[in-house]
């Protein structure tokens, strides 16, 4: 597996804590796709998602990886794609948005395939009240999910997931699933997921029959490390050796770094 690609021997550690045992030159981007997540991989988190900054040389960097992968690089992440799209314009890539709610198979396509209904309004009135508890907590509607961000509330964490308990009792029917991460309780629909979205992509052209390479940091990615296997793909996280990973990251800026350097390596063997 990690033969298929190259290791950036300052940016990369595998499961054992070696550095790549080699420094991997068989290039192999004819047969990989990559799946990137975005907040805390691709981008550092921010006090708030509208915070988050995206490096300019990043944008380039995908789209040359995006033309050199023929298409087979995707966005993976909890946002919607349109708000995807504004953090990226002008650059328009294949992704899987709203925690698998939304998806873009191609770059070309302008159509987005929904793969769940929004979430219902009343559902929704319930999580902006919990947002009251506290000013620091940031209600955030991504339309197929909601998120709670109480990065500048943290002491708040303990009320924030009593009080959704205490909606999930209320209304046992509702068919939602909630997922912790980093400061930020989401709450979305029981049947999608990263994974759910990944394996749909993985069925289609360009990424039918390549193999994955998936980056993601946070618990909402760990759906996605799971499936990688059954596509003979590979796993890494980014901040925290993650289980069952085949390799991490210690930060965005080291996954920048690496993506930049599949393209110096490309161009070296060319
Ligand atoms: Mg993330």
């Amino acid at each position: 597996m990690m033969d298929h690609c190259v290791m950036e021997k300052s940016a990369v550690r595998t499961v054992d804590n070696r550095l790549s045992a080699s420094p991997a030159t068989i290039l192999e981007l004819d047969r990989i796709a990559l799946l990137l997540d975005i907040d805390g991989t691709l981008v550092e988190l921010a006090p708030t998602p509208r915070d988050v900054i995206v490096p300019p040389q990043l944008g380039p960097t995908l789209q040359a990886l995006y033309e050199r992968l023929d298409g087979a690089l995707a966005l993976v992440s909890g946002r919607g794609l349109t708000d995807i799209d504004v953090m990226f314009a002008p650059l328009q890539l294949p992704a899987v948005g709203g925690h698998g709610a939304e998806m873009r198979l191609s770059a070309e396509s302008e159509a987005v395939a929904a793969r769940a209904p929004p979430m219902d309004n009343d559902l929704k009135r319930r999580f902006i009240s919990i947002a009251k508890l506290d000013p620091g907590i940031l209600y955030e509607d991504k339309g197929y999910s909601v998120a709670l961000h109480y990065r500048l509330a943290p002491q708040c964490e303990r009320a924030i997931y009593e009080a959704v308990s205490a909606v999930r009792a209320d209304l046992p029917q509702a068919s939602i699933d909630v997922l912790p991460g980093k400061f930020v309780c989401e709450i979305k629909h029981a049947g999608v997921s990263k994974a759910t979205g990944v394996r749909e992509l993985m069925n289609c052209a360009p990424f039918k029959g390549r193999t994955p390479l998936f980056i993601g940091d946070d618990v909402t990615d760990e759906s996605v490390f799971a499936i990688m296997p059954s596509f003979h793909g590979g796993s890494f996280s980014v901040g925290r050796r993650a289980h069952g990973v085949d390799g991490y990251f210690a930060n965005p800026n080291d996954v920048r770094a690496w993506l930049t350097h599949l393209l110096d390596e490309e161009a070296m063997v060319r």
